[in-house]
């Protein structure tokens, strides 16, 4: 198979790689460098139109189609990403400028992992049934539900991508999706694979173009009838304004504002390491990192004056080289954004501690967008950097003296997606895991997870969960059946 990536993306529809009926194209950058490196179809209302024609064409054979033969196909398509790992890894870093050992060791694996998965679900899946003792038997058949929408942002490209997609063909579906215009390349590239693996045409359609104008098109199509969404709580909240009207299922995992809490009898060594983890990696552009930092006072110094060190050990440049561990933020407009709030920071008091500034970097990297791995203490618990979401290389500092304060702080955000906790004390570690409103809370360690589990946000973080069962049971609509004896 050949993975070349043209200059010209194209639209995966029924099958057929074509161009937008617009035939208009958006720049497509590589942040590491800041020069334009292709192009990507600006697709509008027309293309989703067509892909839903394609979809309803596939629909009854793919809904009928065999448990097994889903499983087979699925199975496949997680193989060939595998064999394409490299040229998946490279063509990631260079869209979205991360580092290339971050996509080769985490994402694109976990995109074969999420096919994988959800190609055994689909064989374990069971619905209920509730005998009403003598008298009859209520159960449960769970369909597809037609055709649904995957929307999905930049951070992951296609690890969150294939989320969404996988369960929802897993389930029988036939699916439109789209990846964020700004970092379009490995979902382009996934249409070949999936080509490749047999599924068959129609199935699964992949339309490029930008949120207000296409990602719209899809919320809106009244064919299309359940919405799977990750990225921000503002375009979620606009999405939900469109869908919620129009009675479809939605399913939205949006920002968080994660706490990361530090008692002074945690592992010191195994806290630090992984919450340069939690702070850093991705130059911060994971949901789930945590950017609050919450200090027990009695270690507050040692823990700053060793966590600075740290940060400013990390290595930043090309993420093409293995001994990056800090690439470029993913595009000159979230470059800008990311700068305001360390501005704002300032205004609002902030002390930055390190960081604070763009980085340049020499060589091919000369005009891409780096910004130093940023720490900040002295800000009130209320303003807005502590508030709000920044999603980028930028934590803050906070002490805090008792429990109860730092579950009021750890709260006190109306975000309420993941928070770590880090104590040896295991009373207090499950007593604040009950308290906090997050709908992940880790205990003495971060990121790790067990796709089985449900996985989402409370608050302004989401509405619904994926993972496991709970996204087979999102991707199909369940009909109850009574029979009296
Ligand atoms: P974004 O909301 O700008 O865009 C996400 C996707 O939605 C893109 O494909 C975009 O084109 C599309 N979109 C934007 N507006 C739309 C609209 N009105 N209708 C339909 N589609 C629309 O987010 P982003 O900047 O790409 O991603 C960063 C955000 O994603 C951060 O807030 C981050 O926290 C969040 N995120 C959340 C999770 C999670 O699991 N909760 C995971 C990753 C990222």
């Amino acid at each position: 198979m050949n993975l070349a990536i043209p200059y010209h993306l194209e639209n995966f529809i029924g099958g057929n790689f074509i161009g937008p009926l617009s035939g208009e194209f958006l720049d497509n950058y590589n942040p590491a460098t800041g020069s334009i490196v292709g192009q990507t179809p600006n697709s509008h209302k027309k293309d989703i139109d067509l892909a839903v024609k394609a979809a309803q064409q596939a629909f009854p054979e793919w809904s009928n189609t065999s448990n097994e033969k889903r499983f087979l196909v699925l199975n496949k398509i997680a193989a060939l990403i595998e064999d394409h790992l490299e040229e998946l890894a490279i063509a990631e870093s260079n869209d979205n400028g991360k580092p290339l050992w971050l996509s080769k060791e985490v994402d694109i694996p976990r995109a074969a992992e999420n096919f994988r998965f959800f190609a055994t679900a689909i064989m374990h899946f069971a619905s209920e049934s509730h005998a009403m003792q003598d008298k009859a038997i209520n159960y449960t058949l769970r369909q597809p539900i037609g055709i649904v929408g995957c929307i999905s942002p930049w951070n992951l490209p296609l690890y969150l991508f294939t989320w969404k997609i996988a369960p929802a063909l897993a389930a029988g579906n036939c699916v439109i999706a789209k990846p964020s215009e700004v970092t379009p390349i490995t979902a382009f590239l996934l249409g070949k694979i999936c080509k490749e693996a047999g599924l068959p045409d129609g199935v699964l359609n992949i339309v490029h173009g930008n949120g207000s104008d296409c990602g719209e098109a899809i919320v809106k199509h009244p064919e299309i009838k359940a919405i799977s969404f990750t990225g921000s709580t503002l375009a979620g909240e606009r999405i939900a304004s469109i869908a919620a009207p129009m009675f479809k299922k939605l399913s939205l995992e949006l920002g968080g504002k994660n706490p990361n809490i530090i008692f002074a009898d945690c592992d010191w060594e195994k806290m630090l390491k992984e919450t340069i983890r939690s702070s850093f990696t991705n130059q911060g552009q994971i949901c789930l990192c945590g950017s609050r930092i919450l200090v027990e006072r009695k270690i507050y110094d040692a823990f700053k004056a060793a966590f600075i060190e740290k940060t400013k050990a990390l290595v930043q440049g090309d993420p093409l080289l293995p001994s990056t561990q800090q690439g470029a933020v993913v595009s000159k407009l979230h470059f800008d954004k990311v700068m305001r709030c360390i501005a704002l920071a300032k205004e609002e008091g902030g002390n930055v501690l390190c960081g604070g500034e763009a980085v340049s970097v020499e060589g091919r990297c000369k005009g891409g967008y780096y910004i130093a791995p940023t720490i900040i203490e002295g800000l009130p618990q209320q303003c807005k950097t502590n508030t709000e979401e920044i999603f980028g290389p930028v934590v803050t500092l906070q002490a805090f003296d008792t429990e109860a304060e730092a579950l009021a702080i750890a709260n006190g955000t109306s975000y309420g997606l993941a928070a770590s906790i880090w104590t040896q004390d295991i009373s207090r570690a499950h007593r604040m895991a009950g308290q906090i409103q997050a709908g992940i809370v880790w205990i003495n360690c971060w990121l790790k997870r067990d796709l089985r589990t449900a996985f989402g946000g409370m608050k302004n973080s989401g509405v619904g969960r994926e993972g496991g069962w709970e996204a087979m049971r999102f991707f199909t609509e369940p009909k109850n059946i009574c029979v009296q004896f």
